[in-house]
């Protein structure tokens, strides 16, 4: 999927639309003591019969988040791509 690499989108903190510099939202490294990811493996011990957070169903395609950064106070923004894309977003110039 090909999205713009700069676009004209409303800031909230200059309360007007701005130039944004558009990029792709980058995942975090995953924190294995966080207290949600404690309590899940906590959920796993045991001889439980349904457990949470194992999947079953492989969705398709992922939902592209953006992160767009504006030219006027570099403050950022975030905004999720319709539904499910099946492809990368590539960024045209
Ligand atoms: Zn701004």
């Amino acid at each position: 999927m090909k999205f713009p690499k700069e676009i004209n989108a409303f800031c909230p903190s200059c309360n007007a639309h701005q130039k944004h510099k558009v990029k792709a939202a980058s995942k975090g490294r995953p924190r294995t003591l966080a207290a949600g990811n404690r309590a899940h493996k906590r959920s796993l011990t045991g001889h439980g019969s349904k457990r949470a957070g194992e999947k079953t169903v492989r969705k398709q395609g992922k939902r592209q988040k953006l992160v767009m950064t504006c030219s006027k106070c570099k403050k950022k923004q975030e905004r999720v791509l319709r539904g499910r894309t099946t492809k990368k977003v590539e960024f045209k110039t």
